[in-house]
């Protein structure tokens, strides 16, 4: 195929591809504890009915000792061709209403953007659609040999690392493609090479025996949540950089975001400032950054004329590109450990440490990504970070050494609010980055 035979194959399948999409959006395939599993069980039987039919015919789910079975699949290609494998994940964040959506999460809806709402539309289920898109256009018959890896449980406690460490013969390979991301505008196209890692633990304050009357007490008893507050603070500098000793910093040295972007993307409200230093992206992807992700303390609902004795939060902090997650995370700890005020007692939890991920990019896999995706979007190709974590990369890259990795997929970053309310897609990203699967290996085959 000509690169306008492909183009116009992808065009002409792109309303099954869209059928598919909005199929498996409307299957609520939450894989967190206490959600029900009848849906994701569903949703793992008939992405792996919709890979068979588009050519993994021996695709299979694999038993797992926990959880959610990923789905693994094979298409040999012709001899000496080189191998890839394709990643997607089929399951889902939830989707509260408290989050504010504008529109049923389960029921794909297209608005007058053009976009298609509903959890999931982008992550990932956009890859799953991709994914079935390019084996369509080659008619189940691509020109190198193909392996798939479907997880189920990407975005909770992952079974995926150690299946693979069980299974390391089946991700020998040349090429590793993860269709999970996004450029940063949709037709701009972008690969991303640097993810950020992600460090997290607990935090309890604890300053006295028990709750006491806050007017009898008050002014001279050390409060637990106050003193919380304190040391929370004190991980941020007065220009709210992290402000934790011994943690990597770093640079982003590509493209920059404009402030005026980045307000855009992230929807602040009116008058908000943006914390810490250095450009937009040296934030978003070259530095440290951390949140008090949850707190418990007695609600408002149930408050009295207390001072209360205990406090905890959850601290994440997502680490830079070529940190070492147990130092970074031991930094924090010790920081939490030896900032609280009034001498209150203070014990930490260390709940995870995740790897960041620097993308090799000298390799001809990454060279032929680059190619493909400027052939399909018509325009160069710029690189790009991700803020957000997949450990998963590393634990591949361990199974086969030297294995190159593109990342790419239809999640813009600017419109699709992943794991957010009113998560959405646009179709036209998903037909375009077809046609870079479709190119790019092509491109492996013919070289
Ligand atoms: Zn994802």
């Amino acid at each position: 195929m000509t690169s306008s035979d492909v183009a116009a194959t992808v065009r002409s399948l792109m309303p099954q591809v869209i059928a598919d999409l909005e199929e498996l959006i409307a299957i609520p395939s939450v894989a967190f504890p206490g959600y029900p599993e009848e849906p994701v069980h569903r949703m793992a039987e008939r992405t792996l009915a919709l890979f068979r039919e588009a050519g993994f015919a021996e695709a299979r789910l694999m038993d797992v000792p926990t959880g959610y079975p990923p789905i693994y699949g094979e298409i040999p290609g012709p001899p000496g061709a080189p191998t890839v494998v394709l990643y997607a994940h089929y399951d889902v964040q939830p989707a509260p209403e408290s989050q504010g959506w504008t529109s049923d999460p389960w029921t794909p809806t297209r608005k007058a953007d053009g976009r298609i709402y509903g959890r999931g539309a982008a992550d990932d289920k956009s890859g799953l659609a991709t994914h079935l898109g390019m084996l369509r256009a080659f008619d189940g018959k691509p020109p190198v040999t193909l392996r798939l890896i479907l997880e189920g449980m990407e975005e909770t406690e992952s079974n995926l690392e150690a299946f693979v460490e069980a299974n390391p013969d089946l991700f020998q390979c040349d090429l590793f493609v993860i269709c999970d991301m996004g450029n940063v505008r949709v037709g701009e196209p972008v690969l991303t090479t640097a993810l950020r890692g992600d460090v997290s633990c607990t935090v309890t304050v604890r300053t006295l025996e028990h709750p006491l009357h806050s007017g009898v007490f008050g002014g001279a008893a050390p409060d637990a949540m106050m003193a919380l507050a304190r040391l929370l603070t004190s991980l941020h500098d007065d220009n709210g950089d992290v402000a934790v000793d011994g943690v990597t910093q770093g640079a982003w040295e590509g493209a920059d975001l404009s402030e005026d972007d980045f307000r855009s993307m992230a929807d602040t409200l009116p008058g908000i400032s943006l914390p810490g230093t250095g450009s937009v992206t040296d934030r978003l992807w070259a530095k440290p950054s951390v949140n008090a992700i949850g707190i418990d303390t007695t609600s408002i609902a149930e408050s009295s004329n207390v001072i209360h004795p205990v406090a905890s939060a959850k601290i994440s902090m997502r680490i830079v590109p070529g940190s070492d997650p147990e130092q970074e995370l031991a930094a924090l700890v010790r920081h939490l450990e030896t900032h609280a005020p009034w001498g209150a007692q203070v014990e930490v939890t260390p709940v995870k440490a995740a790897p960041p991920y620097r993308v090799r990019t000298d390799g001809p896999g990454y060279a032929a990504a680059r190619e493909a995706m400027a052939e399909a979007f018509g325009a160069p190709v710029g690189e790009a970070a991700s803020g957000g974590s997949i450990p998963l990369l590393q634990t591949l890259e361990d199974a086969s050494p030297g294995t190159e990795f593109v990342l790419w997929g239809p999640e813009d970053m600017a419109q699709t609010r992943i794991h957010a309310s009113d998560e959405s897609v646009d179709p036209d990203e998903i037909e375009r980055m077809i046609v870079a699967q479709v190119l790019l290996l092509q491109r492996l085959a013919a070289s």
